[in-house]
This record gives C-alpha cells, structure tokens and sequence, in this order.
C-alpha cells in the first residue's frame, strides 16, 4: 500500500467544496462549463500501463519512498489505472489569452488532477497530464505522446534543479495505447506510443482561472476562486477586500518577474506564452514546444506554430510576460473600484524588471560589485554575441577562465569554443570582440574579489549542462525503440548542472550540425 495513501489527504473535493463551486453535470463529455472552478472526471483506463522513470526526489517530496515507484500500485495510480481511496479527480476550467486573441474557455483538457496531499507541512496537487478526455477536451483526444511527455518529464526536473521556479515531474508512463498525431500539421498523422506524465506543484491555476470568469462577467466565482487562491497559496496576505486584492496582484507580477528572469539567464525559451499557461503561482508551466537557446538570438521560437509573428520569441519573453500580467489585471479590476494599485505593480514590473535583468546579466559576466557603466558593457555583449553563432551556455560557462591580467586576444582564445564557426566573424566583427574584452578587462581589474573567486560565483550561475534540443530528441529516438537509458543519464545529469561531472563532458558541446534543422530539435510543433 503506498505509504501515500496515508497521509492526511485535503482531498480537494471536499476543500473546493467548501469554498469552490463545482460542475454538477458529470460527465467527461466535452462542453461549456458555466458558473463551476472544475469538473470531477474519472482518468481513462490504460491499455497496458509500464514505468519509464520517476522522480525519487519528488516521490520524496509526496512521502513515497524510491523502492515504492518500483510497486504496482504506484504504476496503476500514476497512470490512471486505479484511483487512490477517497479521491475524487477533477479537471480545472480556464480560459486564455492564445497569441493575443481571446479563446473563451479551454481548461484542462487533457490534464487530470488525482488528488491533493500535504506532506511535511507542504502541499502539493498531483496532476496527469494525458489521462483522456475531459470536459475540457474539445475537438481533441485528451492524450500525450511519448515524445511530449519525455520533454516534460525531463525539462521540469531540469529546470527545478536549475533553480528555476517550475512544476515538478514525478513519473512518466507508457499507457500501453497508441495515440495519433500530425506532428508538423502537414497532412501526415501517424500513430504514436501514448504516454502519462504525472506532474506536481502546490497549485496548477493559471491566469486563464480567474480570466474565464471576468470573461462571462461572473463576478461570484471570479470572487470565490480569488479568495480560495490567497487563503491557500499567499499566506502572506493578511489584509481583506481590496486591498488583498492588490497584494495578490502585486505578489503574482514579482514571482512571474522572477520566473522570467530565471528564464533569461539560463536560456530557456517557453514557446507557448499564452495566458492560459501562466501560472499563478509563478512556476514555468506546460512544456510543449520549448527550446533552449544555443546560438544566442533574440530573435530565435522553437515553436514553428509562432514562426511568422515569433510572438514568443526568446527576448520578448519580458515584454510578453509584462502583456500577460496585464490581462490579469484587468480581470481582477473586476473586483475592485480603483486599479491604481494593479497599475502601480504593472509599472513597478517595468522599472523591476530592467533593473533586475541588467543585475543578472551582470552577475552571469562576473560583476558583483555592479556600477552604472557596466548596462553599456552589458548591452554591447548582447550586441557582439548575436553577430555571429555563439552558443550561449558555452560562452558563459568558458568566460570564467577569463583572468584580469589577460590581454584581450588571450581572453577571446578561452571562449573561441563557443563559436559555431569562428572563421565567419569578419575583420570588424573580431575587432569589435577584442574591443569587448579590452573593456571587460578593464572592468575587471575594478572588482575586488580574485579570479577564483569570481569563476566559482560565475560557474554557480551559468550551468555547465542544459537540456539541449537535440540532446531531448535522442533520448526520445531511444525511448521509441525501447531503449530508456538516455532518459535516466540526462535526469542524472541535470541534476547538477553547476557542477563539472567530467563523466558526462560530452553534452558540454554546441549543437551538432545535423540537429540544425531537424524537427523536434530546432523545430517543434504544439502537436503534442
Ligand atoms: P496548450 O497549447 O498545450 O497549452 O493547450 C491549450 C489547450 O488545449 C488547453 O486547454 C489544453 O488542455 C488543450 N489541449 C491540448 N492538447 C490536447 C489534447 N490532446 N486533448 C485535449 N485537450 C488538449
Ligand atoms: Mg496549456
């Protein structure tokens, strides 16, 4: 019996029933949810359920122990094929901004929330994402692909130990069925090895939670869900009314300020910024077409669904963020007379966020004692590494062997692995770095702290090992034919990404070239 099913369990039917009004109608069949936070379901019966991974550390986390994900139970409950006692399963209605146009009510459909637990005094919701139909489900089928949920599976856990803020993989299964899919929506579906992913965070409500309700001008739930959200998951607020309202609001824009920061420095790239997957809590949330940067472009989607506008492209992450949080705030405007207050934290988003980003691009050159002058130095690094391919986290993670005493050519040498392809930097473009790293130099003869000291604080802050695009694609090449170690070497590997783990120095490497443009390395659809 999984030591789980002991636990005191909130059993979020009960606690939403509480506060939350409910869809009383059933049914998994899919259809418009009016005036209800969520509708019970019941997870689809998989075919032939096997487990591929788990996660011990966040098997810990829930009190379920590493010989435990080995058990049956775990593998019938982690897959839908069993329900835990007492638990009543539910699927979330929420609607979402999908790029820049209002899509009326989406929700999960195709991701099922089993239970909530607390644990060590922490809670956590259980979620799998690819259990079948829901309410929400629409024109689709409520499944996931292997491929998908070897990317959610492996990104998440990445990104935890990264130290973003993210949701947490605690299993992946093969549901035994297979699933059809038109990977790049050009007329070839085919079938695939269908998945589950059992996913977990304290809380999975998105900005589309509290959007559909303003959307129909259903003040009474958008009131209840807002309420539930501050009592439950912002303990800090002590304040009622309004003005909780405005603290909520405020305390939502500083943790998606600090996700999207996160994301700057290490290279993550979300590809689908909608707001219907926006956390609330400030977690990266929904990986589907994601990408890592490996030359370092602005400009640069994995998403080819966003290939024309590339809305979402890896430096308008910010601004997008910041678009986002408006939509929030307008539907929260509902509940109050004065938006002053939500206006004040938008803007407070804005000069935060400069301020922040030019901190942390700081600190990823080894600046820790930061001066005025050092935003120019900054910006013109921006500049000289989007010339030509640089890989971003070789660049950084080299330029700590930079010294203060290296003469400029002496210090580009130590980063020249970075280039995908030195001999294409023109005369200027080369003058232009020796220029770059006369001034660096200078400013780093201005920090107090050694050489040694600065590499470790940088080598802390620019991880060595990234899942990189390519890197996911063969472990899913693998996975298809049976063969499940890479999934398990990447989890080990990422694990600590700050550290040098010479066994694993071969995925300290630029992107090989026939990775380029291949679909699911470079090129990633929402198909999923
Ligand atoms: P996404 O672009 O993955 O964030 O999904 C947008 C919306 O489509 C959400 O409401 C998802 O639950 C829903 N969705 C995506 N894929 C499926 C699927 N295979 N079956 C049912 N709903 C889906
Ligand atoms: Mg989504």
């Amino acid at each position: 019996m999984l030591y789980l099913c002991l636990m005191l369990k909130l059993n979020i039917a009960d606690s939403f029933n509480v506060e939350l009004p409910s869809d009383p109608n059933q049914e998994n069949k899919p259809r418009q949810v009016e005036n209800a936070c969520f509708s019970f379901v019941q997870p689809k019966k998989p075919s032939k359920p096997t487990l591929i991974h788990a996660s011990n550390e966040v098997a810990q986390l829930l009190g379920i122990s590493p010989e435990e994900t080995n058990s049956d139970e775990f593998r019938e409950v982690f897959s839908g094929a069993k329900l835990l006692d007492g638990t009543t399963p539910y699927a979330m209605c929420y609607g979402g901004h999908q790029f820049g146009h209002w899509a009326g009510q989406l929700g999960d459909g195709r991701a099922i929330n089993l239970t909530e637990i607390v644990h060590k005094e922490r809670r956590w919701a259980m979620q799998l994402k690819g259990a079948g139909e829901t309410p929400y489900s629409r024109r689709a089928d409520g499944l996931a692909v292997l491929r998908s949920s070897i990317r959610e599976h492996l990104c998440s856990e990445a990104m935890f130990h990264l130290g973003v803020p993210t949701t947490r993989s605690l299993s992946l299964m093969l549901t035994g069925d297979e699933v059809m899919r038109d990977v790049m929506y050009d007329g070839h579906p085919a079938l695939e090895k269908g998945a589950v992913v059992c996913r977990v965070a304290p809380s999975f409500l998105r900005f589309g939670n509290f959007q559909i309700f303003a959307s129909r001008e259903d003040a009474t739930t958008l009131k209840l869900l807002t309420d539930y959200t501050i009592k439950h998951f912002f303990p800090n607020i002590k304040s009622t009314g309004a003005d909780a309202y405005y603290a909520f609001f405020d305390e939502v824009v500083t943790n998606t300020m600090i996700m999207l920061i996160e994301w700057q420095r290490v290279g993550f790239v979300h590809g689908v910024m909608n707001t219907d997957n926006m956390s609330i809590l400030g977690l990266t949330i929904d990986y589907g077409p994601y990408g890592w940067l490996e030359p370092y472009d602005k400009g640069w989607t994995p998403n080819t669904t966003d290939k024309t506008n590339k809305r979402y492209r890896f430096g308008n992450q910010p601004d997008v963020g910041l678009w986002n949080l408006f939509q929030l705030a307008n539907t929260l405007a509902t509940l109050v007379e004065d938006t002053k207050p939500l206006e004040a934290s938008l803007e407070k988003f804005r000069t935060h966020f400069a301020y922040a980003y030019t901190k942390m691009m700081g600190l990823k050159i080894g600046l820790a004692h930061q001066v005025k002058e050092d935003l120019l130095l900054i910006k013109s690094l921006e500049t000289h590494l989007q010339m030509a391919e640089t890989d971003m986290t070789i660049f950084f993670r080299l330029l700590a062997n930079v010294e203060k005493s290296d003469p400029a050519k002496d210090a580009f040498a130590k980063v020249a692995d970075a280039f995908y392809d030195l001999e294409k930097l023109s005369d200027t473009e080369l003058k232009a770095w020796l220029d770059w790293f006369v001034a660096y130099g200078r400013r780093l003869q201005k920090e107090p702290i050694a050489d040694y000291e600065r590499k470790i604080n940088m080598n802390m802050y620019n991880p060595k090992y990234v899942l990189r695009n390519y890197m996911a694609q063969l472990a899913i090449d693998d996975a298809n034919k049976g063969d499940y170690t890479l999934i398990d070497t990447f989890y080990q590997m990422l694990k600590q990404p700050y550290l040098e783990q010479p066994p694993y120095e071969k995925w300290f490497a630029k992107r090989p070239e026939w990775a380029r443009d291949k679909v699911g390395c470079s090129m990633l659809s929402c198909s999923s």
